[in-house]
């Protein structure tokens, strides 16, 4: 009998009752449902099975139909990996609510909202047949999911992730990813972070840009992050190419601002700007620039979300500010890194950070 510890035995992936062999990758359409027309309905996953064993995770994207930004951070991922050099098996689930990213919206024909109807039922409505696939068939297999959304149509988010609070773990993960602020904040009943909670999965939201649209600065900030976690996990190679990165800022508590008067908003400040308790954020006047109000921040933060159109009604929330400790040094490492991201645009592809048009 050998002495010899035997290496762990790796075996092919299977998912969808298809195989993936070890250092090879594959399309795999899940099968959800019967629609309307009488054709079945799929859910379009990669899995990229590493040539050696480690862990399994899964990225997500457009939970939310209309949030297709995460679309845009996995089609760059699935780009640049290769299953022959990684270890463990990646699975890259870049439109998880394939309805309501057909008709650009945030949730189902069935009007449910996908991320509040975990774990999801085989028999249950258009929803809960979309969860319950999801939930069975990826999310149960992984140890780590990253869920990628963004902010609601006309309104930006800061690249921002956020985690259950009090895991350590968790706080790790999240700091290895280098997002320039985590925000720890209670789960939801229903949503994908609860119920992965709940089978020790532990789970890392990405919250960042606009909802329907595209913008450098999340894309890049969201390839890089999720490559530093991939490299964190020992799923990668740490030093290919990826930038280092500077210390997160963190937050437990965040506000709103709402508007005080319905009307047209001047916006002067922006997400990832630094602000001080009483600062100016906006002013909101009427349709003559008559009765302007003047808009400030309850909070010393850094602006995480902001409203970019300008027409508001009364309540209508224009900032999102999270509390944090020395809010002038994380509004300068935002900018850094934007002007990295930037700096290394080719000519003609210059984009601002975020649209300043608005900004007086
Ligand atoms: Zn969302």
């Amino acid at each position: 009998m050998s002495t010899q510890m035997e290496a762990p035995l790796h075996e092919a992936f299977v998912l969808g009752g298809e195989s993936v062999v070890p250092g090879t990758q594959a399309d795999i359409g899940l099968p959800i449902t019967t629609m309307a027309t009488g054709y079945s309905s799929q859910l379009a996953v990669r899995v990229l099975h590493g040539a050696k064993p480690g862990p399994t995770v899964f990225v997500s994207g457009a939970i939310h139909g209309d949030e297709i930004i995460g679309t845009a951070i996995i089609q760059r991922i699935a780009n640049v990996l290769s299953p022959e050099e990684m270890s463990g098996t990646l699975m890259l689930v870049p439109v998880a609510n394939i309805f309501g990213f057909l008709s650009h919206t945030s949730y189902l024909p069935d009007r449910r909202d996908l991320n509040r109807s975990f774990p999801g039922n085989a028999k249950g409505s258009l929803a809960g047949q979309v969860a319950n696939v999801f939930f069975s068939e990826i999310v149960s297999k992984a140890s780590l999911g990253i869920d990628i959304h963004a902010a609601a149509v006309h309104r930006y988010n800061l690249p921002q992730i956020r985690i259950a609070a009090g895991n350590k773990n968790l706080v790790e993960l999240a700091m290895a990813f280098g997002a320039p602020v985590i925000i720890e904040s209670p789960l939801r009943d229903g949503s994908l972070r609860a119920i992965a909670e709940k089978h020790d999965v532990e789970m890392l939201l990405l919250e960042t840009g606009e909802a329907l649209r595209f913008d450098r600065f999340s894309i890049e900030a969201g390839v890089a992050g999720v490559q530093r976690v991939l490299a964190y996990m020992g799923m990668i190679e740490a030093d290919d190419g990826l930038a280092e990165v500077s210390v997160p800022a963190r937050s437990n508590k965040t506000q709103w601002v709402r508007s005080p008067r319905g009307g047209v908003t001047h916006r002067m400040r922006k997400s990832g700007d630094a602000v001080r308790k009483g600062d100016l954020l906006a002013a909101v006047a009427g349709l003559f620039g008559e009765d302007p109000e003047e808009i400030v921040s309850p909070i010393d933060g850094i602006i995480i979300g902001h409203a970019t159109l300008p027409v508001v009604h009364q309540g209508d929330a224009l900032f999102h500010i999270a509390s944090v400790a020395h809010p002038e040094r994380v509004g300068a490492r935002i900018e850094s890194l934007a002007d990295a991201i930037y700096a290394s645009e080719p000519e003609g592809f210059a984009e601002t950070l975020l649209d300043e048009d608005e900004v007086l």
